[in-house]
């Protein structure tokens, strides 16, 4: 072979593995996978001076994928999902503004300045705010994976409550500031729910009812005026759906008072009603939680003895009341009360005959006391479900009725008796539906059926 042939042979061979090496470049874009290696330090900052909680976040990227080794391929674009309400949105790197833009998957796509190719690291920031009120701060930490450390400063006079609690936490300069180390894991958002209380002021309102009038008085915490029109719109728009779908008017003597709480004043819940002396309200509920509330003003006249007959109620009732209000948010939340009932019936089943709430929510009992609550729900609206709103008005006049207490064989009884239909399934959900009743005799009041 002549030396010009061998030389073509040779400069032929370099040509095709330059195209091999050319046609295998990649370019990537990071996911949270084992081939890219993140670390990030956030921190988020409470300026309830101006409503906001300033969110940064350095974040190194490391290129660890051995695939991208020997100029295979190089990094150039890192996806990161920010909050929904995350607002002004920024990012850059040591030279400046970097470009990003929002997937339709709900991510959003960081395009990095450079390649970053095999072992190579890259560094940038993202920035945005939260909104929040002058005097309360409700906000999530959205963060993911192991090798993240958070810091949390909020202002010392606010009362703050945090999803989770290994954190330390230090006081500098009129802030708490609440540290969590690199290692620990984070696999969901957790919630910050941060009060300043002032001495309460106070609107006041009327509700027209069928049979009298209801003066209404909502106690906020300075700042709060929005929240406290809300409240009190919300109050009276359900109070004369309520009269309706339970077929009794307005069952109380008297007026209603609704106080702006924090969640110590609540022990955990979202409401408290306390008859007479008005309804504890958490400042960060929905209207669910305050149409639930109100409803208990009926629930409180029926005497019922069981836990159970209380809450389904009050529920089913926010249902019906939001259904009318805002359909949309009822359909989304009955459907979350059904999911969550189901998910925790694994692990948590036990008949709605021995539910008791325990005077604080605890991380501890959480499970517990939401399965009751979602079970109770999901029998109260199967019973609506199968008679309609009609039935359950006949029922809710004979139930009021009552001299002494509602047991389960009362209720049970004058259900089947107005419901002109099969409703044995209601046993199942307040006993062991695995206990025979008849040979066990799990109640005496059975015989009253
Ligand atoms: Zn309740």
């Amino acid at each position: 072979m002549a030396f010009r042939d061998k030389k073509r042979i040779f400069v032929m061979i370099i040509l095709i593995l330059f195209l091999m090496c050319t046609i295998h470049i990649t370019v990537a874009t990071v996911n949270h996978d084992d081939r890219a290696k993140t670390e990030v330090f956030s921190t988020y900052i409470a300026v309830p001076e101006e409503e906001t909680v300033k969110v940064s976040k350095e974040i190194i990227f490391f290129n660890m994928d051995t695939s991208t080794q020997f100029m295979r391929g190089y990094y150039s674009s890192y996806n990161y999902y920010l909050p929904k309400n995350a607002k002004n949105i920024e990012a850059r790197d040591d030279a400046g503004y970097i470009s990003f833009e929002k997937s339709p998957n709900g991510y959003h796509v960081f395009n990095f300045r450079r390649k970053v190719w095999f072992e190579q690291s890259y560094t940038f920031h993202i920035e945005y705010e939260l909104q929040i009120n002058h005097n309360t701060a409700v906000f999530a930490l959205h963060e993911s994976g192991s090798n993240t450390e958070v810091t949390l400063k909020i202002p010392s006079d606010f009362d703050t409550q945090i999803g989770r609690s290994d954190y330390t936490l230090k006081n500098n300069d009129d802030q708490n500031i609440y540290v969590f180390e690199k290692g620990k894991h984070w696999n969901r958002t957790y919630t910050v729910d941060s009060v300043r209380s002032t001495p309460y002021m106070v609107l006041t309102g009327t509700a027209d009812l069928k049979e009298k009038d209801v003066e209404i008085e909502i106690r906020y915490w300075e700042g709060e005026e929005l929240w406290a029109q809300e409240t009190m719109q919300t109050t009276i728009e359900s109070l004369k759906i309520l009269e309706e779908k339970w077929g009794i008017p307005y069952p109380v003597c008297y007026n209603i008072s609704i106080t702006q709480a924090n969640i110590d004043q609540t022990g955990g819940y979202g409401g408290y009603n306390k008859g007479s002396q008005g309804i504890w309200l958490l400042h960060s509920s929905s209207q669910w939680i305050l149409i639930h509330e109100l409803a208990h003003y009926w629930t409180r006249e029926f005497n019922f003895e069981q836990l159970w007959m209380d809450e389904g109620y009050a529920d089913l009732y926010a249902y019906l009341v939001l259904k009318e209000i805002d359909p949309h948010e009822a359909q989304k939340r009955r459907e979350n009360f059904i999911k969550r009932y189901n998910s925790l019936k694994d692990t948590h089943e036990y008949p709605l005959s021995e539910w008791s709430t325990p005077p604080n929510i605890t991380d501890h009992n959480m499970e517990y006391v939401t399965f009751g609550y979602t079970k109770s729900f999901y029998l109260k609206w199967t019973i609506y479900d199968s008679i309609g709103i009609e039935s359950l008005k006949k029922i809710n006049k004979n139930l009021i009725t009552y001299e002494g207490g509602i047991c389960n064989p009362e209720y049970i009884h004058t259900v089947n008796s107005l419901a002109n239909q099969d409703m044995s399934f209601i046993y199942d959900y307040i006993f062991d539906p695995t206990v025979n009743i008849e040979t066990n005799n799990v109640d005496n009041h059975l015989d009253f059926i």
